[in-house]
């Protein structure tokens, strides 16, 4: 298929290269265009604004928030005043509720086709094309980009007709992932302090009842304390507590532990940590228990 690709970061560029792999036809762009250049060895068509990358069968867009979607997509060169009349735009970002709906609205009014795909899976699942892809639009159009969906992904779950759905069940998820970061981060403080190496907890919990992926990804990184490079920035981390409260208060439903980790971003980007991974928050509660940076020894 030819594919316009549009937001190549840690995500973007593993999912490209994906598609190129699998023998799709690429335009990409890229506000810093070195990351665009990267791929041009590797077939991939640079161009110098998102509207040049909106006249195949589909456009994607994987950006880092809202304010990035809504850069790219109204205005004069950009998506939806670019689009092909047969031209699907594929929201593949983790982006608000409200927004997905005004995307939806606006292409509708325009005659052009809009579904949402935000994914599950860090970036190495992004490079190996291991993604969980959440697609919502309508059927004919999904089933259309279901060839690209199987490049970049291992499973695609369909989630009927309505875009801003598959963003819900996103930031959703997105929420019970800080829980469980949260949780280990807490556990892990309570076992350190008393002596008991972090690994062999981690292993006991992850070969007996907690034996799920992320368990085991969150689980390793913050037994390792490895928070840099970031797979997932703590500022995104923070914009998804951020979109899930929003999406939350919209429909009058609490999420008394998302309130409550939305203040516990704040402290760590406060303190310095938003450009580590979001798993970074584990760190706060090995602060909170005296144990320094994280390391095994308490603080006299
Ligand atoms: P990233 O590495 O920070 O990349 C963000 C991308 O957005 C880059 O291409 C960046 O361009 C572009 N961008 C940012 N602000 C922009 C603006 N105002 N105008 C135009 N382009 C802009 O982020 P990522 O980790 O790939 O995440 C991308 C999306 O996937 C996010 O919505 C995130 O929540 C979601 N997601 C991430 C993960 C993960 O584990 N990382 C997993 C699932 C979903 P530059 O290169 O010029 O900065």
């Amino acid at each position: 298929m030819d594919v316009g690709f549009i937001g190549l970061g840690h995500m973007g560029s593993g999912m490209a290269r994906c598609l190129l792999k699998a023998g799709h036809r690429l335009k990409v762009y890229n506000r810093s265009r070195d990351k665009a250049e990267k791929l041009a060895a590797e077939g991939a068509v640079v161009v110098d604004r998102p509207g040049d990358a909106c006249r195949g069968d589909a456009v994607i867009t994987m950006l880092a928030d809202d304010g990035a979607v809504e850069g790219v997509t109204f205005g004069e060169g950009n998506i939806l005043a670019s689009l092909g009349q047969n031209t699907v735009h594929v929201s593949m970002s983790t982006i608000s509720v409200a927004l997905s709906d005004r995307l939806s609205q606006a292409h509708g009014k325009a005659g052009r086709a809009y579904i949402a795909a935000p994914v599950f899976g860090r970036p190495d699942a992004a490079a190996a094309g291991k993604l969980f892809i959440v697609a919502a639009g309508p059927a004919k159009t999904v089933a259309r980009c279901q060839p690209l969906f199987d490049a970049m992904g291992q499973k695609t779950f369909e989630l009927g007709e309505k875009p801003s759905a598959a963003n819900l069940v996103k930031l959703s998820g997105n929420f019970l992932i800080t829980v469980v970061i949260e949780s280990l981060g807490e556990t892990v403080a309570l076992t350190r302090k008393a002596g008991i190496d972090p690994h062999k907890f981690l292993d006991i919990l992850t070969s007996s009842l907690f034996a799920a992926p992320i368990y085991k990804t969150y689980g390793g990184i913050i037994a390792d304390q490895k928070f840099e490079p970031a797979g997932f920035k703590m500022t995104l981390g923070f914009k998804d507590n951020r979109l899930a409260l929003a999406a939350a208060e919209a429909l009058a439903v609490p999420l008394p532990l998302a309130s409550q980790i939305h203040d516990h971003f704040l402290t760590a980007i406060a303190q310095g940590h938003g450009d580590r991974d979001w798993s970074a928050l584990a760190q706060l509660a090995a602060e909170n228990a005296g144990l320094g940076d994280g390391h095994a020894t308490p603080r006299a």
